[in-house]
């Protein structure tokens, strides 16, 4: 292992109610939140003033270190968000496990980031999970209140995507002994900040999309993860309507304010979808609430009248089909939400 996890545990109390942790299904990935603020910082402020809040292992640029031990319980995301339930049919507390990377000030990012990782790397072989779906930003359960750790990473031109990426190529080459992976394992820090003309990848794609989910278009070239003269002109047209520096520059100023505006306008927000089951037959408004969703997804009901008949029923099989995962039986139910809500959120 190219890395030692330290684990030096809290005392039992508000921050480490000492109950145990069942079964890890998922893990949420979160940032301190508080730039320049190390491991042991952390670890001290939980010991000392012990709050109602906490998470199992903080990382920085040197050290990967577990204040509370993975099989108890830590209090990192609020009970009452529904998204954990949603996707994981379960409270993020009760099921998963909560990494926290410490950054800013004197903590070298791309340090910590590797360790960060590798660490979420290290968890998926231990609960052998899945990175493309047990791995969840604290920003998606709670999105009217955080976001983290997109705020740590987005910050060092680190998409959501890449960074999972990474976990993949972390797992594959440290858990899994594929020698062949030789490239730097820590892909997503190539992109350096500020974005200007000539960038492109991953999360120049990702700034696109915020814009364009704040409502500016790109009309000619679109999405096409170029940093062109276009995006740069979209990007001072942003700047100016929220009072930034209008320099064309992608800089965390202007990451921030991206992320507050499409933060608050996620469509998983504006379509909520019903907590029932629901099939041909049926009727009433939250048939009326899946078909626009549906219609938001592109597999178009035809009609938004609230009956649940054999257009709407076509237009949930087809959007079944496109997952294994999903029965192809049209009818809705907390599975098929499910997806469609991960769809909602892309
Ligand atoms: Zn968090």
């Amino acid at each position: 292992m190219p890395y030692q996890i330290t684990k030096d545990y809290i005392s039992i109390g508000n921050s480490r109610p000492g109950q145990r942790l069942q079964n890890v299904e998922f893990i949420v990935s979160h940032d301190t939140g508080n730039p320049g603020s190390s491991a042991y910082a952390n670890r001290n402020y939980f010991e000392n003033v012990d709050p109602t809040a906490s998470a199992h292992t903080f990382i920085d640029d040197n050290t990967i270190l577990e204040i509370i031990p993975l099989n108890e319980k830590a209090w990192h995301v609020r009970y009452n968000v529904a998204a954990d339930n949603r996707i994981y049919g379960e409270d993020a507390n009760d099921a998963a496990i909560g990494v926290e990377l410490a950054y800013g000030g004197n903590i070298n990012f791309e340090e910590a980031y590797k360790r960060y990782v590798w660490y979420h790397a290290y968890l998926i072989d231990e609960y052998n999970l899945d990175p493309s779906s047990d791995i969840v930003a604290h920003s998606t359960l709670d999105p009217s209140r955080r976001t983290d750790p997109q705020n740590a990473l987005n910050k060092h031109g680190i998409s959501w995507n890449d960074f999972i990426n990474d976990i993949e190529r972390a797992y594959d080459r440290y858990f899994q002994g594929n020698e062949d992976i030789t490239e730097p394992v820590v892909q997503g820090s190539s992109v350096d900040l500020p974005l200007d003309v000539g960038d492109s990848g991953q999360f120049v794609r990702e700034v696109q999309q915020d814009l364009v989910k704040s409502g500016f278009n790109l009309p000619t070239y679109g999405i096409d993860g170029q940093y062109g003269p276009e995006t740069k002109r979209t990007v001072m047209k942003f700047q100016r309507q929220y009072g930034l520096m209008v320099d064309g520059l992608v800089g965390p100023q202007t990451i921030d304010k991206l992320k507050e505006i499409t933060n608050s306008s996620t469509l998983i927000n504006d379509f909520p979808l019903p907590d029932v089951t629901l099939q041909r037959g049926d009727n009433g408004p939250g048939v009326k609430q899946l078909q626009r969703a549906l219609k938001e997804i592109n597999f178009d009901p035809k009609q938004i009248d609230g009956l649940f008949g054999p257009l709407t029923e076509d237009a949930v099989k087809r959007f079944q089909s496109m997952y294994t995962a999903l029965a192809n039986d049209g009818i809705y139910g907390p599975n098929t939400r499910r997806y469609i809500e991960m769809e909602l959120d892309n």
